[in-house]
């Protein structure tokens, strides 16, 4: 297990340790790791060095490379960069090189950052698995016959197996705290808005938010505090003054309110989330917090919107990928070789032809099959049956969340997820795996920021799954959210098992 980012940083800014002998190190871990985890698409091992000597020079120097001095970091590739390939897991954009970097991506280098890498994720972020990148699942750590959880399973299993401290992914219904959860780890989801989104390539655009994970909160909080604020190149980022993510933990907790609600209990859960919850309420009772149940009617609801919103929007945004402004141009038809493309605009020959070759040899079945159902629910006739239904079920699904604050709650208690990881090829139906994101989608149609951390374990001695539960908090709450992550980790530890990396030289 690699140290903690903050040790990291606290050891290079002491120069207890080169920048250059921690960036060895992660590099080291990651080749030995990553043939069997598959969780970075690439890996910057000149790029990383030269960065991480600069650092010390500047040390040498005299200067303060900042706060993420010489801490190794990976960025889930939807996440722009000026140097190597931006591909978002999809054959579309696999030789796609970015001209820029995008503003989380900028600010973590100008913090002293060393990017290691890019990691896999489920195809333009859609997917709860990993399994729907177009260059091969990752593995998940704890068991590499399972998968990671998704979309951003390369930054959790990179996190997981200790092969960095903190990874960047990004959250549109999920993709941070479900697989930080079936990894055992620390994920952040910011409020909406809190992180630029420069740079990020779009899903569904009024959902998308850049966010991190990590080993454990303190490294989660101080990525943030990095990567947050306003940007002028994202219209949709806050203009509010940041607060102090990263406490003196001698301060004592303020008088916390914790909403358990209702539907955090399903009948149909694994046994091992019920316990996590429970252990997780008499955690926070021991040290003086007030636990209280909310009612949230429109969790179900939450599902359908979610995957109504985000299909109509991504049908949008991916509308661009034709194979002439943007994304990969399939190759002429041969005679003889029309494969899928439609008679009817295999007729067309020319234009029409060539956009339904790149885009069928492009994107992959579940993208192809979010971008028709959105296209049909925003078509003349349907839209106010589907899109508009819809957004109506959003608006509830945040009036649920503002009556959980009005009641004086300061955060929601709920799992990530029903139960722990599933094995790799095991939910091959579409609606199964939706089903997967029944917690977490409805924190991104309300535009909450919500922080996953571990709540227990699965299983008996051998295969023991890790299990998330997650702290959900009014908007631009991160500060007090983070504060009670914090005092849960601290009172409901759950033991960390060994991951497959090798021990750090
Ligand atoms: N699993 C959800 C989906 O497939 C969420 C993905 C995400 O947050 N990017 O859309």
């Amino acid at each position: 297990m690699t140290a903690s980012a903050t040790q990291i940083a606290a050891d290079v800014r002491a120069r207890r340790v080169s920048a250059a002998q921690v960036c060895r190190d992660a590099l080291a871990r990651i080749d030995a790791a990553n043939p069997r985890l598959n969780a970075f698409l690439q890996v910057f091992h000149d790029r990383a060095l030269e960065q991480a000597r600069a650092i010390d020079a500047r040390m040498a120097r005299g200067e303060d490379p900042g706060p993420l001095a010489g801490v190794p970091v990976a960025l889930k590739d939807n996440i722009c960069l000026e140097w190597g390939r931006t591909t978002a897991g999809s054959r579309m954009l696999e030789n796609y090189e970015s001209p820029f970097s995008a503003t989380a991506a900028r600010r973590l280098i100008d913090a002293g950052a060393v990017i290691v890498g890019k990691t896999n994720l489920d195809e333009f972020g859609m997917g709860s698995s990993g399994e729907n990148s177009a260059f091969g699942p990752t593995r998940n750590p704890h068991d590499e016959s399972r998968v990671p959880g998704g979309s951003s399973s390369g930054s959790a299993a990179a996190v997981a197996a200790g092969l960095v401290p903190v990874a960047l992914g990004s959250d549109t219904g999920g993709s941070i705290r479900q697989p930080a959860g079936w990894c055992g780890i620390v994920g952040v989801k910011p409020t909406y808005g809190r992180v630029s989104r420069y740079g990020l390539i779009a899903y569904a655009s009024s959902l998308d938010q850049i966010g991190v994970l990590a080993g454990m909160v303190d490294d989660a909080a101080l990525a943030l505090s990095v990567i947050a604020g306003p940007d002028p190149l994202d219209a949709t980022s806050a203009r509010r003054e940041l607060e102090e993510f990263t406490h003196d933990p001698s301060t004592p907790p303020p008088s916390l309110v914790i909403g358990v609600p209702r539907q955090a209990r399903a009948a149909s859960h694994h046994a091992a989330v019920t316990a996590a919850l429970d252990s997780a309420i008499n955690a926070y009772k021991v040290v003086g917090a007030r636990i209280v149940d909310v009612d949230l009617p429109h969790t179900d609801h939450a599902l359908a919107a979610y995957y109504l919103v985000a299909a109509a929007e991504a049908s949008s945004n991916l509308a661009r990928y034709d194979g002439i402004r943007y994304g990969r141009r399939s190759s002429p038809a041969r005679e003889g070789e029309a494969g899928e493309v439609p008679e009817s605009s295999r007729a067309e020959g020319g234009l029409l032809d060539l956009y339904c070759r790149s885009r069928s040899e492009g994107l992959g079945p579940e993208v192809q099959r979010r971008i028709m159902l959105g296209t049909y629910a925003l078509s003349a006739g349907y839209y106010d049956a589907y899109y508009l239904t819809a957004l109506r079920a959003r608006r509830l699904v945040k009036t649920d969340f503002d009556a959980a604050w009005a009641a004086g709650c300061h955060a929601l208690l709920l799992p990530t997820s029903p139960g722990p990881a599933f094995r790799l090829g095991e939910r091959a139906d579409p609606i199964a795996m939706y089903l997967e994101d029944v917690y977490t989608v409805g924190v991104n149609l309300a535009g909450l920021p919500a922080v996953a951390l571990p709540g227990g374990r699965a299983g008996e001695a051998g295969s023991r799954l890790p299990v998330g539960l997650q702290l959900v908090g009014p908007a631009w709450q991160e500060s007090s959210l983070l504060r009670a992550a914090r005092l849960l980790e601290a009172a409901n530890p759950v033991p960390r098992t060994a991951t497959s990396a090798p021990a750090s030289s």
